[in-house]
């Protein structure tokens, strides 16, 4: 019997081996800062971020000031970042917290360095630069100005430099190689004149996959140690997906021919057939979009989706799979036998990308975890690397 109407399995065993090849490509003196944002991206925060904090990940990044608490409630010690921005109340519990903060304009630091002092703690920030993605982060030009505010702030410390890429394929857009330049020359200049300090950071799992070199002291992988990457990314075929969407039939119904099913009559029967009603809907993560369009597993089989998704229920047609019975697991996502369908698979249909997928599993569905009990630790200890990052290649060793 299943003890639950819908579960989503997490793989923990799965995300050991994703993070052994992400450890692989970033190399054995990297840090690996595990991006855990929108509760690791659909499969639990607090479960994979002490899972991965076990398999050697030095830091990990998140989205919000309440994330990164939830993280620090529940023992995490690792440095964590807020890798985007943070609104002003927010700033006050990060700091009392030791969290980790992005940075990118002027006011911002003045604020940080004024709420530092009242309380007698030092902000540790990333200096973001906008070297192309448009969003946060401050312009080139502006960079070496802020730097050296927070220099001159005594209650900043600049705990690191950072870009974010905006192409989906890392170095195989050329729009990577001129944001690396564009941050290349950032460092250079921040280096020249003293100022840079802290982690170096730029990759995310696309840079990572698609070996964008330098890859600096840190890196910043997210969807690759879940497993969810687009089936044409150079090495995908390593990983594994730690997540499968489960649920269960609950409802049996024999219909004739013509007969409509779901929210506006979209599906008419073929001929006589056999519908399963399964207890999940939209507000479960299977997308509306894929209503008629999707296929799920049973018996390790294909079923497809028929009618419209509603926020409760989806309905399949089983009538070419005998022996169908209530209770019987479905897979949304996952592997059955020799089938499997892939968060990417889900997100075709829907016109969408697998990180929407797993992101919008709900949260009435139980994170069931398994694995996790075996452990790589794959590289040196984080707390080993140099405070100060020196570059290997040679055009940009420190003075
Ligand atoms: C989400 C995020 C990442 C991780 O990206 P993936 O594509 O999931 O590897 C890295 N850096 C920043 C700033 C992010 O917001």
């Amino acid at each position: 019997m299943n003890a639950h109407r819908v579960w989503a399995e997490v793989d923990l065993d799965a995300v050991t081996r994703n993070l052994a090849v992400i450890r692989r490509r970033a190399g054995p003196q990297t840090r690996i800062m595990f991006v855990v944002k929108a509760d690791a991206y659909g499969h639990g925060a607090v479960a994979l971020a002490h899972h991965a904090l076990r398999c050697g990940v030095g830091a990990l990044g998140v989205g919000s000031s309440a994330e990164a608490l939830e993280l620090r409630a529940s023992g995490v010690r690792a440095p964590i970042l807020v890798l985007g921005t943070l609104i002003d109340d927010e700033m006050d519990e990060c700091l009392r917290n030791d969290v980790h903060m992005a940075l990118h304009s002027s006011d911002r630091r003045a604020k940080l360095q004024e709420l530092s002092k009242r309380l007698g703690l030092k902000a540790k920030l990333h200096l973001n630069i906008d070297t192309g993605m448009g969003r946060l982060g401050v312009l080139p030009h502006r960079a070496i100005e802020l730097m050296r505010e927070v220099k001159q702030s005594g209650h900043l410390e600049l705990a690191g430099v950072m870009t974010h890429i905006s192409a989906p394929d890392g170095a195989l857009a050329a729009s990577t190689h001129e944001q690396q330049r564009l941050f290349e020359g950032v460092l250079r200049e921040g280096r020249e004149q003293r100022l840079l300090s802290g982690w170096i950071h730029m990759a995310n799992s696309a840079a990572l996959f698609t070996d964008l070199r330098p890859r600096y002291d840190t890196v910043r992988p997210g969807i690759s140690a879940y497993g969810v990457m687009a089936a044409d990314m150079p090495g995908v075929d390593e990983l594994s997906p730690a997540m499968s969407l489960r649920s269960q039939v609950v409802f049996l119904k024999d219909i004739p021919q013509g007969y409509a099913v779901g929210y506006s009559s979209t599906w008419r029967a073929p001929r006589p057939t056999r519908i399963a009603t399964l207890p999940l809907g939209y507000n479960d993560g299977v997308p509306w979009r894929v209503g008629n369009k999707a296929e799920v597993l049973v018996r390790g089989r294909r079923a497809p989706i028929v009618g419209r998704v509603s926020m409760d229920y989806t309905t399949i047609d089983v009538g070419h799979i005998g022996g169908v019975q209530v209770g019987d697991v479905v897979t949304i996502i996952g592997r059955d036998g020799h089938e499997s369908i892939s968060a990417e698979e889900i997100a075709a249909h829907a016109g969408t990308i697998g990180y929407e997928v797993t992101c919008h599993v709900g949260k009435r569905v139980k994170r069931v975890y398994t694995g996790g009990t075996e452990l790589v630790l794959p590289a040196m200890p984080p707390a080993a690397l140099p405070q100060r990052w020196s570059a290997p290649a040679a055009p940009m060793r420190n003075p």
